[in-house]
């Protein structure tokens, strides 16, 4: 009853689209759904070969819809899209999980000078709400960002790689070792960052590093 007020009062509104919602849609109107359907990410979990990391999985491709998500989400102050943007992630690890062992969840860190830019870390809001889901801890500042660096976004290919080289660190590496990690950041693109995170992930003495991200540029690792 009461909710049955509360939503004639403050009726839910498609998280995507601003829409009103029937009583059957969850968080997204069926268009937008539909509409995301098409760009679920095929390749779920690919063994990272010649990388740091072990696996990698990616929710969407990063393209049409879900950009613009992510644009919003980055850079418009949307932060409560972490919410929507983590429950493919969530989906996932709990199926992985059946099987595999994750210690805890962490994040790709930005740089402090980003962070009171920006106010948030994308990455961050994503892997608390995936930590909270699954019971996980998280693991917060122990993996941090020590040099401002360029957006890789602004960077072709070739420069990103240079660019994200020795930016990160492990602060105390006792917290991190035997264990196998959740590494959680919003977009795959080449992999560098992730690459460079899980290097120095791995020389702290994880046993094992998996990748999750809401997007993915393409299907190449
Ligand atoms: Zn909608």
């Amino acid at each position: 009853m009461y909710n049955k007020l509360l939503n004639i009062i403050y009726p839910q509104k498609c998280i995507l689209c601003n829409k009103i919602l029937d009583t059957s849609c969850d968080f997204a109107c069926n268009i937008c759904k539909k509409k995301l359907e098409y760009i679920l990410c095929d390749s779920r979990i690919k063994v990272a070969k010649n990388h740091s990391f072990d696996f990698v999985f990616s929710s969407f491709y990063y393209r049409d819809f879900i950009r613009k998500i992510l644009l919003d989400f980055k850079f418009h102050n949307k932060k409560y899209l972490y919410d929507f943007l983590s429950h493919r992630i969530i989906k996932f690890a709990r199926n992985y999980l059946a099987n595999n062992k994750i210690d805890c969840v962490t994040f790709v860190p930005i740089s402090f000078l980003r962070y009171m830019e920006r106010g948030y870390n994308q990455s961050e809001l994503l892997a608390k709400k995936i930590s909270r889901e699954l019971s996980i801890p998280l693991i917060k500042f122990n993996l941090i960002k020590i040099k401002h660096n360029k957006r890789q976004s602004e960077l072709n290919v070739l420069l990103r790689k240079s660019n994200t080289k020795g930016v990160y660190k492990v602060r105390n590496a006792n917290t991190f070792k035997d264990k196998c990690l959740l590494l959680i950041d919003d977009i795959y693109t080449t992999g560098n960052t992730v690459e460079e995170c899980s290097k120095v992930l791995k020389e702290a003495g994880a046993k094992c590093i998996i990748v999750m991200t809401v997007a993915r540029k393409n299907n190449i690792l």
